[in-house]
């Protein structure tokens, strides 16, 4: 997602991009399926999706906006509650299928002269200011002026540049699935804070739910070997049926969670971008936000160093799209981390704790009114194409 976003914002501003997809995504769309990846999309990553012009299109396949969010806690009584119109906000972002922002990038690819080599590894790298070489897995070789790394948490051209990435297992999973609800979703993202892990709700469509449920590995891999029948019955007495019966719509999946942080993002000649650079817990739904935050932030970086004539790999470019990215992203990290410490907790200081900080922060107006800006991804510097109202792609 966050690859293809950059490569095709580039494109737009007239650099030459060549694109390397060991998987090209599948393109035929089919509505009556649900992939079990989505993302809770912020409104700043919706502005930089339509200022390079594939909002309309990711809505013509299919999103959903939620406008309320509703979070509790299992051991007490502490909630906090979330309302878009309050905020005079249409809605609080919305709820994506993976694959639906990907087939929007990469058809809006096909139209730009990005040179997109599918099935493509890379087999050695070689990088610095003055240019990389490729050489890729069918002997074919590309020689460019910068190699952007968004290859994902296991990224080879981290790996492969020597660049440390510091990894903390969390000992948790994530179990996901597609679900219907008996009473609908009401346009509202719910998550429920348990001692083994949050479990999320977030909607799609009117009675579907996309559930992200974080729990140990054990407890994980007893949740994929129940019947559905009783996998239906565990999830709806979890979410202590606010939405009715919740059933299974299809397959189970599950992610092992960790957070990870590369030492730096950028070498001569060489930047790292989304998960690539930084991996963090699902349970506020940030990481490809923050993807899509670096994104941006190369894209000026780059744009401005040409306007002033440096080479496209100098460091001084790349430094500047580090220092805009890393503090903003190692913050982010870190709250999620104390979050998922603080509630996936059984001890009963925690518990009053956030028992008292969710009714507190649900009480006290500028607090709340901090997390929704938050939520929908305000309170910190954007990069220009993550602005409203840029509007058409630059080309
Ligand atoms: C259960 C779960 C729920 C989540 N929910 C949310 C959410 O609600 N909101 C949110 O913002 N984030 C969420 N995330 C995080 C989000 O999915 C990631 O942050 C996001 O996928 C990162 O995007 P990316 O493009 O950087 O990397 P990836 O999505 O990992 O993509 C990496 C790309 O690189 C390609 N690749 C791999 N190896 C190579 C190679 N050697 N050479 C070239 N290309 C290669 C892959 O094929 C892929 O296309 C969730 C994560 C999980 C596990």
């Amino acid at each position: 997602m966050v690859g293809a976003a950059l490569a095709l914002a580039l494109a737009q501003r007239d650099f030459s991009v060549v694109l390397l997809e060991p998987r090209p995504p599948a393109m035929q769309w089919d509505a009556a399926s649900f992939d079990l990846r989505v993302s809770a999309l912020t409104r700043v990553s919706q502005n930089l999706l339509a200022n390079i012009g594939v909002w309309d299109p990711m809505e013509a396949d299919r999103v959903t906006a939620y406008r309320q969010m509703h979070v509790w806690d299992r051991a007490g009584l502490g909630e906090i509650h979330f309302d878009a119109a309050d905020l005079g906000e249409p809605d609080l972002g919305h709820i994506v299928e993976n694959r639906v922002i990907v087939r929007a990038l990469w058809r809006a690819l096909a139209d730009t002269p990005a040179d997109i080599r599918g099935g493509r590894r890379i087999r050695e790298q070689s990088c610095a200011e003055e240019g990389i070489a490729l050489t890729l897995d069918d002997g074919g070789k590309v020689h460019a002026g910068l190699l952007i790394g968004a290859d994902g948490a296991r990224s080879q051209v981290r790996e492969a540049a020597g660049i440390e990435s510091r990894r903390e297992d969390y000992e948790q999973h994530a179990v996901v699935a597609t679900v219907h609800a008996e009473l609908g979703n009401r346009d509202t993202a719910w998550q429920r804070f348990m001692p083994q892990g949050p479990l999320a709700l977030l909607p799609m469509q009117k009675d579907l739910f996309s559930i992200v449920w974080s729990t140990s590995p054990a407890e994980a891999e007893r949740l994929l070997a129940l019947s559905e029948e009783s996998f239906n019955e565990r999830l709806s007495e979890c979410s202590e049926r606010r939405l009715g019966r919740l059933s299974l719509r299809g397959e189970r999946a599950v992610f092992p969670l960790a957070l990870q942080h590369a030492g730096c993002y950028v070498l001569p000649g060489l930047a790292l971008v989304g998960d690539a650079a930084h991996v963090i817990h699902p349970l506020a739904g940030q990481g490809v936000n923050l993807g899509f935050l670096d994104a941006g932030a190369l894209v000026d970086a780059l744009v401005d160093g040409r306007e002033r004539g440096r080479a496209i790999g100098a460091l001084t470019s790349l430094r500047t799209y580090e220092r805009a990215r890393k503090g903003h992203n190692t913050a982010t990290q870190l709250a999620m981390d104390g979050f998922k410490h603080l509630f996936s907790n059984d001890s009963g200081a925690l518990s009053l704790l956030r028992n008292f900080g969710l009714g507190a922060a649900n009480r006290i107006t500028p607090l709340k009114r901090l997390f929704e800006r938050v939520a929908l991804g305000q309170g910190v510097d954007l990069p220009s194409l993550s602005r409203l109202g840029r509007t058409a792609p630059v080309k």
